[in-house]
């Protein structure tokens, strides 16, 4: 299973298409809509956390991408507050996809994130909350001044 997030930027031709159903129902992904600003007659944002086997994540992407939505991957949406985290390896066990590893002999706790899906698995579980996913708020808010309206 991978879970992402993504910004949708749907042309404006497109804003009464019944893309998103179309995903959930021909794709059978799991969907959960973060933010979304789609108004009819121009282009729209949406950010969106796919959730399903990694094939048909793929192939609806591409379903989205034939349709002229343009997809882009949010990967930065977790970070770690270095000043914060005391390197106690609480979340190395829990991270899907070896985001998170102790690297030996040090015993360093690295965070890599190139591998980060964005899945926020670590977040709750940091005693003290270095792992912090970004507000997306912001993210949108950069997405949108990227969208011609
Ligand atoms: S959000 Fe945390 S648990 Fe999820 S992949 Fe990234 S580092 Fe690993
Ligand atoms: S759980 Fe928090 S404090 Fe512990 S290693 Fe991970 S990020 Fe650092």
């Amino acid at each position: 299973m991978a879970t992402r997030i993504y910004i949708l930027r749907f042309p404006a031709e497109t804003s009464n298409d019944p893309m998103i159903y179309q995903l959930v129902k021909q794709y059978d992904v799991e969907l959960n809509i973060l933010k979304a600003d789609i108004l009819p007659q121009r282009e729209g944002v949406m950010i969106l956390e796919l959730n399903g086997p990694a094939e048909k994540v793929k192939k609806g992407l591409e379903f989205l991408k034939s349709s002229g939505v343009q997809v882009e991957r949010l990967a930065a949406a977790i970070n770690r507050d270095d000043e914060k985290c005391f390197q106690c390896g609480a979340c190395t066990g829990i991270c899907p996809v070896g985001a998170l590893y102790i690297k030996r002999p040090s015993m360093e706790v690295i965070f890599d994130p190139e591998k980060c899906t964005g899945c926020s698995l670590c977040v709750p579980v940091c005693p003290v909350r270095a792992m912090e996913v970004s507000p997306v708020s912001s993210a949108f808010a950069e997405a949108e001044e990227k969208t011609v309206v």
